[in-house]
């Protein structure tokens, strides 16, 4: 009875310190980052309980699970609806502020038949680190293309014979 009760009552504390853990970031970190993060405060942990912990805790609606496109799956600390934007350069996922747009649902359901549930908007971009990065490395390459060798200038091929 009482090792039930010491077992249940770590299991209580590591899907604690989880919760609080990712409620602290806003960059919808992965299972292995979470794990990365608790490690210090769960120096037992396995990356099997944290996945399972996350599961559990985005079921019950107090995290979300973020799900973008071709990645690994995410999860935020913050479980009301709102939109992301991924970066195409770095991946990182970054909130939209302001809420999601229920009338959308209404839009939807008055094109289809369906009975609306909810719908799951990705938005891409470029971040601003990369976008920074983007200008200063067309300098040079647009430089070196030009000052590279050119192809020998050749006249319209004609078919002759
Ligand atoms: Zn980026
Ligand atoms: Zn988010």
């Amino acid at each position: 009875m009482a090792m039930q009760h010491h077992k249940h009552s770590r299991s209580t504390k590591q899907r604690q310190v989880i919760l609080e853990e990712i409620r602290k970031v806003f960059t919808h970190p992965t299972a292995d980052e979470v794990y990365e993060m608790v490690r210090c405060r769960l120096p037992r942990i396995s990356l099997g309980t944290v996945y399972r912990n996350l599961e559990m805790l985005a079921t019950h609606g107090l995290i979300q699970k973020v799900d973008t496109s071709g990645t690994q799956r995410r999860f935020d600390g913050n479980p009301t609806p709102h939109y992301h934007i991924r970066c195409m350069g770095c991946g990182k996922v970054d909130d939209i502020p302001g809420k999601a747009i229920h009338s959308m649902d209404d839009v939807v359901k008055e094109l289809s038949d369906y009975e609306i549930l909810g719908h799951r908007l990705e938005f891409r971009g470029l971040c601003p680190q990369c976008r920074s990065d983007s200008r200063r490395n067309r300098q040079p390459f647009a430089t070196g293309e030009s000052d590279g060798p050119q192809p020998p200038a050749r006249g319209p091929v004609a078919t002759t014979t």
